[in-house]
């Protein structure tokens, strides 16, 4: 006979009691939804429950089950948050035999009728990794929700669902791969994870993940690197390389090399923070182009005189060098043109150097901003562009 297997002890003192969780009704909807039928045993384990989760058994197939948080009003962005935690146990325990249909999140709500764009959002992600969803609510709370087609699509729809300044993750196409910038440490790793499952399923370009270790944050979890492991091998993904923020990254070919310099300025960190600033958009602040492999992060105090700035302690060096308000996105002509000196740039418009007229005349046409967009000349920008070397 079929049976529930559930640990029983919170996992949180705060946290809901499995016993209640997993109460008859709960029970029974999923052994509907599972397995067709309200026969079943319950076998309560001893042990702490993480991920709100659940096991029912049957001799042919094992379902691990992911609940939600009790209702979407609670806790906004935690709604769906054991779901990655519940999801690195279940690809650590089926390693390379799993079947994606065998991971279940259950939906619930004690009242509220609908999931917030950001909800949407998660189900979303789970349904792209090829996770099944069970709504126990009378309310169809995933009516509607589709996987995500593309990384272009999810890219677009995380840029769409703005929280202002709130994601802690931001995804960029880098022409010959995809590059994932992650805050790694609690919750923020936990969306960090499932971005990174959803990625691998869809990507068809190699993908990179560079964590953002800010004030001491921990690294992905032991747990969540093996189960990326395993996804990769299980669905012969395109491979992901997970690297910290003490990378350098060439402008022109994206690959990321270690900063071995002693004082190593996080170049991951700032293109993170200057997402941040943007909302994840990367558009060339003087131009039209939007074409992410071309658009680069371009410092305004750059890096190489903070480098020599001996009045900054390491400390500072670091604060400016991955500051976004020392950074605009530039499109890789008007950023070339920009570190030459060609171009100048202040927040009181734009010149350039006039030496050749046709060349003059390439620049004035490539110019379609007069001045730069306000987002970079805040009293922040301004203090970085009275610092810059012309
Ligand atoms: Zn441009």
């Amino acid at each position: 006979m079929a049976t529930f297997i559930i640990k029983k002890d919170k996992f949180q003192v705060k946290g809901e009691d499995p016993q209640n969780m997993f109460n008859k009704q709960v029970l029974d909807r999923l052994a509907i939804e599972l397995i067709r039928s309200t026969t079943y045993n319950v076998r309560w384990e001893p042990g702490h429950n993480e991920g709100q989760f659940a096991k029912l058994v049957t001799p042919l197939r094992t379902f691990y089950i992911s609940l939600s948080k009790s209702d979407p009003g609670e806790g906004r962005n935690s709604y769906l948050q054991s779901s990655p935690t519940a999801f690195a146990n279940f690809m650590n325990e089926v390693k390379n035999q799993g079947k994606l249909g065998d991971f279940v999140v259950a939906l619930r709500s004690q009242g509220r009728t609908y999931l917030t764009d950001y909800q949407k959002f998660v189900v979303r992600m789970l349904l792209t990794i090829g996770v099944k969803i069970i709504d126990l609510t009378a309310y169809n709370l995933n009516r509607n929700i589709q996987p995500f087609s593309s990384i272009e699509d999810m890219i677009r729809t995380r840029q769409a669902s703005k929280r202002a300044n709130n994601n802690p993750t931001f995804f960029t196409d880098e022409g010959e791969n995809y590059h994932l910038y992650g805050k790694t440490f609690g919750a923020n790793g936990k969306e960090t994870a499932l971005l990174c499952y959803a990625m691998m399923k869809i990507s068809t370009k190699p993908i990179r993940l560079f964590q953002i270790l800010d004030n001491g944050e921990s690294s992905l979890s032991g747990e969540d690197v093996q189960a990326f492991a395993h996804f990769a091998y299980l669905f012969s993904t395109p491979s992901m390389d997970i690297l910290d923020d003490t990378y350098e990254i060439d402008d022109f070919t994206s690959q990321a090399y270690p900063d071995t310099s002693t004082l190593q300025l996080r170049q991951p960190r700032f293109i993170y923070n200057l997402l941040e600033k943007t909302n994840g958009e990367k558009k060339c602040a003087l131009c039209d182009c939007k074409i992410s492999p071309l658009i680069q992060a371009a410092h305004i105090y750059s890096v190489a005189d903070i480098k020599k700035n001996v009045s900054l302690t390491d400390d500072e060096k670091v604060r400016m060098a991955t500051d976004g308000n020392n950074g605009m996105w530039l499109c890789m002509h008007h950023h070339k043109l920009f570190d030459s000196a060609i171009l100048r740039i202040t927040p009181n418009g734009i010149s350039y150097v006039k030496n050749d007229d046709a060349d003059s005349q390439f620049i004035e046409h490539s110019l379609k901003e007069k001045r730069l967009p306000t987002i970079y000349t805040n009293s922040e920008s301004r203090k970085y562009f009275s610092m810059r070397k012309f």
